[in-house]
């Protein structure tokens, strides 16, 4: 008999989590909170050649993926290149990534408007429940919902995201709209620049519609900047007094508060990287936490991507995390019961995790923490700088396997 599975979430850990099962014969239906298809989100990822071979095993391809850079190029503060490393990579957008997975999940299977509360299961079943009341049973219920995930919440209610001290603010800019010179000192690098205590990565990616074409591309600009509790509630605090939680939809971001951004890039900044910001779409904020949950499993129901953990954005790895729970968990199913299967997919993939989540941090401590001759105020002499420069967005060795 065909096993039947319910994935809550349809952004990328649930898309993958539904094609590697629908791969092996597991009839599968997506439930997606949001009631609109989920493009447009036009952030910049770096993808590895792990990620490579997950898109290909679900169904996708490879060709076009996003744009080829060669080498890492660190600035100082008056703009002049101060490292250089060469490490190819192909740096793509979130959007890239969806658009393609999401075309592979046949008619019917991916349902817009159904945001999960919670589940129940006995020996034989699980069920997951919707907002609107509805059930659904499945033999296999994976909770892809995200960092606030639903399912997680209920699996460990105690497990919170926790504040790393600072926030990532991001911005597009279009290649057509950015000088030339910048243009040739930026764009065909991964551009960073490396001040303690700050940090700017910097790169190119497809257009809208994920237009490749030179002049058509877009640059993916992201800038790590310290934020404490409290200037972090004001932050997330919008025009009206309304406090949001732990993140605040961009359109909601007060304009004072943007322009908070635009003031200290202008004091801070490198010269290129002040044009890139003043040249792009309006930018927005993201407070960094992370978690790991303790397991990956109960039962019949199955954590996988950011709501299973969130490492900070600086091993670039989200989606690939996402990416590789949703291989491990279809592969356990294949060699076991289900109740087994989640368990033994729960121990493979917690600790490795875990291990990624912490070598993020170790990333963003040398972020912040001076060396011994006192903090780099302008970007040169950090000792952590090499450390940086040959660790961020890569898959960590220990988690290329
Ligand atoms: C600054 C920054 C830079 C990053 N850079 C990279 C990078 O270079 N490389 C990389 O790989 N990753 C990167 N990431 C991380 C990456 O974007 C995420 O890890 C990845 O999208 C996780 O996918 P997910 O499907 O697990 O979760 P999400 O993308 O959060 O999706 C969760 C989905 O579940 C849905 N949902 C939520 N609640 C419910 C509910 N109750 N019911 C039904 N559906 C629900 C949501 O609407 C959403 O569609 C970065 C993140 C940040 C913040």
């Amino acid at each position: 008999m065909t096993r039947k599975a319910i994935v809550c979430g349809g952004s990328i850990g649930g898309l993958f989590a539904a094609l590697l099962l629908g791969k092996r014969g597991w009839d599968v239906t997506i439930l997606e909170r949001n009631a609109v298809e989920l493009a447009g989100r036009g952030a910049g990822i770096v993808t590895h050649d792990l990620l490579c071979r997950l898109i290909v095993a679900a169904g996708g391809t490879t060709d076009d993926l996003g744009v080829a850079v060669a080498d890492r190029v660190v600035y100082a503060l008056d703009g002049s290149e101060v490292m250089r490393a060469p490490l190819p990579q192909i740096v793509t957008s979130w959007d890239r990534v969806h658009s393609m997975l999401r075309a592979l999940v046949p008619e019917g299977r991916y349902h817009l408007g159904v945001p999960v509360c919670g589940y129940a299961q006995n020996a034989d079943q699980a069920t997951v429940i919707c907002e609107d009341g509805r059930r659904f049973d499945a033999d296999v219920v994976v909770g892809a919902d995200g960092f606030r995930s639903a399912i997680r919440a209920q699996m460990h209610p105690a497990v919170q995201p926790e504040y790393a001290g600072y926030v990532v603010w991001r911005a597009l800019a279009r290649e057509a709209d950015l000088p030339p010179d910048v243009l040739d000192s930026t764009f065909p690098y991964f551009a960073l620049y490396l001040p303690t205590g700050s940090q700017i990565i910097g790169y190119p990616i497809a257009g809208p519609g994920n237009d490749l074409r030179p002049g058509h591309r877009r640059y993916n600009f992201v800038w790590y900047a310290k934020a404490d509790a409290a200037v972090l509630q004001d932050m997330l605090t919008d025009a009206s007094g309304t406090r949001h939680g732990l993140s605040i939809p961009p359109p909601l971001v007060r304009e004072d508060v943007v322009q908070g951004a635009f003031d200290l890039a202008n004091r801070l900044l490198p010269p290129q990287f002040r044009t890139i910001l003043a040249r792009s779409e309006r930018p927005f904020f993201t407070p960094i936490y992370d978690h790991v949950a303790p397991s990956f499993a109960d039962g019949r129901v199955a954590l996988a991507g950011d709501a299973a953990s969130v490492a900070r954005p600086h091993v670039g790895m989200g989606v690939t995390k996402a990416a590789s729970d949703a291989e491990a968990l279809a592969r356990a199913l294949d060699l076991a019961p289900v109740v087994p299967a989640l368990a033994a997919y729960s121990a493979e993939r917690q600790p490795a995790v875990a291990h990624v989540m912490q070598f993020s941090r170790n990333l963003g401590h040398a972020m912040l923490t001076a060396g011994p001759d006192g903090p780099s105020l302008d970007g040169r002499g950090n000792p952590n700088a090499d450390f940086i420069l040959h660790n961020t967005a890569l898959v960590p060795v220990f988690a290329a396997a």
